[in-house]
């Protein structure tokens, strides 16, 4: 056998295949309506950019100590003070190659060959494959609709068994846009006290939020509660830098240094002048976000409104942050991969298919895309349900 028996349990991201599959259908000139992409639709802001350009012009390229240059990490540790009331130190913080690669590395220092870990359903694409590839085993928790499609701790203590050892919570998530309100968080983080349970808490959509709600961190709730969780967060979502690859997390220091000590031997610094780029986003105007939320939001009612003329077919659960729109196509009855692949070949609309993020009655829309697109793409969406 060539690959490892680690390699062959993994499968590849049906997020980025489909995002490039249409990418590349638009680029053979094929007039592709991209529903698909987990990426904001507008450019990196000017500031960021430039800081980059003049780190490099200035030399900057070399390598930087593994974990992130100090001034980043002091400027994390004031965006966690003052955005997510959390009190962290330099060494609690491990700045890494995107959000991603912190939820890969977190998962290989926490998760022991046959450890438990609880993921609410639908989930992202990405937790399964990566609590795989650490040896763990995923307890799936699905949600109903009676529970707004979040868990509680009722159902994460039914799946919670001596062998539990992490929680995976996002929120605001993807794919479904849900936000847990701080006393739906309170109720969660009791029980993973109580269970002595960590907690990775996933904030890379926190600024994408929407109907006044405020974003609660888990980990702000109690001391006890801190030392149990691990908050990821990153640059792509919040600053339109997903090809930066640029992420972040805050944990005890015990946990940090382990995270470091394997980035040591893995990737070492992320790129040295994209460091110095997020130290600029970081000093963006507030009025940055509320714009672009604002944005995100008006996207989210057109799409609601329309998808509400659809009910005979369609349904959705409707977000309140993140630029997802899980769409329950159950009453068409066709299976979610069979949904994204004809709608793809018979409408040129691409969105991805719900069996991924463990709903194969789903399919997630992305709004991170123009008014005009979204309005011609649910034009032909309804076109085509309307003839099924
Ligand atoms: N978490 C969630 C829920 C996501 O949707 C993404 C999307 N890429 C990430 C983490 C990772 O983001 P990145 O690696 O680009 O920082
Ligand atoms: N997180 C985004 C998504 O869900 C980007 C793709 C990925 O990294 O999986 O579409």
């Amino acid at each position: 056998m060539i690959l490892s028996s680690r390699a062959q349990k993994v499968s590849p991201s049906a997020t980025l295949q489909i995002t490039a599959t249409a990418k590349r259908m638009v680029k053979e000139g094929k007039d592709v309506v991209a529903f698909g992409a987990g990426e904001p639709d507008f450019d990196t802001p000017e500031a960021i950019k430039a800081a980059a350009i003049a780190a490099i012009q200035s030399g900057f390229t070399r390598y930087t100590p593994t974990s992130g240059i100090p001034e980043l990490k002091d400027a994390i540790v004031k965006k966690l003070k003052e955005d997510n009331g959390l009190d962290y130190t330099a060494k609690n913080i491990i700045v890494s190659c995107g959000a991603k690669h912190s939820l890969y590395n977190i998962l290989q220092v926490l998760v022991d060959e046959g450890d438990e870990v609880l993921i609410p359903v639908p989930y992202w694409v990405s937790y399964p494959e990566m609590v795989k590839l650490a040896g763990g085993r995923s307890v799936f928790v699905r949600t109903t609709l009676k529970e707004n499609f979040k868990v509680t701790a009722q159902s994460l203590q039914a799946h919670a068994s001596a062998k539990t050892k992490v929680l995976i919570l996002n929120s605001p998530s993807n794919p479904c846009g849900v936000v847990y309100h701080q006393k739906e968080l309170e109720t969660i983080a009791e029980f993973c006290v109580r269970n002595h349970i960590f907690c990775i808490s996933d904030e890379i959509y926190e600024k994408i939020i929407f109907d006044g709600i405020r974003h609660v961190s888990i980990a702000s709730l109690s001391e006890d509660m801190k030392s149990l969780t691990v908050t990821v967060n990153g640059f792509s979502k919040s600053y339109a830098m997903t090809g930066w690859r640029l992420g972040y997390l805050a944990a005890e220091s015990e946990i940090a240094q382990a995270v470091s000590n394997l980035q040591d031997h893995s990737t070492s610094n992320p790129t040295s002048f994209v460091q110095k780029a997020a130290l600029a986003a970081f000093s963006l105007d507030r009025a940055f976000f509320a714009e672009i939320a604002e944005k995100f939001q008006q996207r989210r009612d057109a799409i609601v409104s329309r998808l509400d003329r659809m009910k005979q077919y369609l349904g959705y659960i409707r977000p309140e942050g993140a630029f997802y729109i899980f769409v329950d196509i159950k009453k068409t009855g066709i299976d979610s991969f069979t949904f994204a692949k004809r709608l793809l070949e018979e409408k040129h609309v691409a969105l991805i298919p719900g069996g991924p993020f463990g709903c194969d009655d789903y399919v997630r829309i992305s709004f991170a895309t123009s008014m005009e697109k979204i309005k011609a793409g649910l034009d032909r969406i309804e076109e085509w349900v309307n003839q099924l």
